[in-house]
């Protein structure tokens, strides 16, 4: 099974716009790139959106060509100066990317990157019988592929940029069910902050989104996803889940100067789930 056959939301569900988000002009004349636009319910688009109505010029990605049938259309919706292709497992195809929207964009002041990947039979499994070819996928796609797009993005790197990651709880705590994924997400924060240690005398800042379950065709999935989002809401201090639309403003807020001063932060944006016990 390739990432864009991913057992998914039916065909169009979820597709209508959302109401336009009143974002203040934090990114005016800042230009950037998100990776992994799938659907109009990816957190990537919801990301694209926001940095968008703040301000931002910003192009995306999305997978290939089965998944340009959904993402490609959005471009329109936010007059994006760039949207191509890009699979994360192959440089040939980030490296494009990356020269592809520096060029368009005449550089990056931003980078997120909204990837994940693993095969449904070794997210189904128990961790300890997770295949090794399973294992590499989900490290490749979800964990490396952060190293490699900031590898690539670097010569086009504005001198204050900032890139950010969307990760997720089961990166710290054994959370029911996320299993190979936890892994990987353990590795993507990890690489935040080493990251955010080797980019920072030229002033780049790398930041992780920690969010809350919401639904999009990854989320869908995982197994057990929609028990653990009615389960999620229930207990957070906030008593509800949270929106498409708080996670991409948090992005906003670490793409933005307003986080001039924050890096190798994981931001939780969980109505503070990760912050109690069950
Ligand atoms: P999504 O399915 O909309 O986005 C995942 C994206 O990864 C898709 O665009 C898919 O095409 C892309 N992808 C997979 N393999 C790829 C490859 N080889 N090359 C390039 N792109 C590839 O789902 P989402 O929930 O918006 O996921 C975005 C990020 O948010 C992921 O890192 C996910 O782990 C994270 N996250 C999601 C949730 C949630 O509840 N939805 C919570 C916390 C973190």
């Amino acid at each position: 099974m390739t990432p864009s056959e991913t057992p998914a939301l039916a065909d169009g569900e979820d597709d209508a716009p959302r109401p336009a988000l009143a974002m203040p002009p934090m990114l005016t004349g800042r230009r950037g790139l998100v990776l992994g636009v799938a659907n109009p319910r990816s957190l990537a688009w919801a990301a694209v959106e926001a940095l968008s109505a703040a301000g931002a010029r910003v192009g995306f990605t999305y997978l290939d060509a089965r998944a340009a049938r959904r993402a490609l259309p959005l471009a329109e919706r936010v007059a994006a100066p760039f949207a191509a292709p890009c699979d994360v497992r192959d440089d040939d195809s980030l490296r494009a990317a990356l020269d592809g929207a520096a060029a368009a964009l005449g550089g990056l002041d931003f980078l997120v990157h909204s990837v994940a990947f693993a095969e449904q039979a070794d997210l189904a499994a128990p961790l300890h019988a997770c295949s090794r070819e399973g294992f590499r996928l989900a490290l490749d796609v979800s964990a490396y592929s952060l190293l490699r797009a900031v590898h690539f993005a670097l010569p086009h790197l504005s001198a204050d940029a900032s890139v950010v990651t969307l990760t997720y709880l089961g990166a710290r705590v054994a959370v029911p069910l996320y299993g190979l994924m936890g892994p990987a997400k353990a590795a993507l924060e990890a690489e935040v902050r080493y990251l955010a240690r080797e980019l920072g005398p030229r002033g780049v800042r790398v930041n992780a989104v920690s969010a809350g379950p919401v639904k999009t065709l990854a989320a869908a999935g995982l197994p057990g996803f929609r028990e653990r989002l009615r389960e999620a809401a229930a207990r957070t201090p906030l008593g509800r889940g949270v929106t498409h639309e708080e996670v991409a403003a948090a992005v906003c807020f670490l793409c933005s100067p307003l986080s001039g001063g924050v890096t190798a932060t994981t931001l939780h944006v969980d109505a503070g789930e990760h912050a109690v016990s069950p």
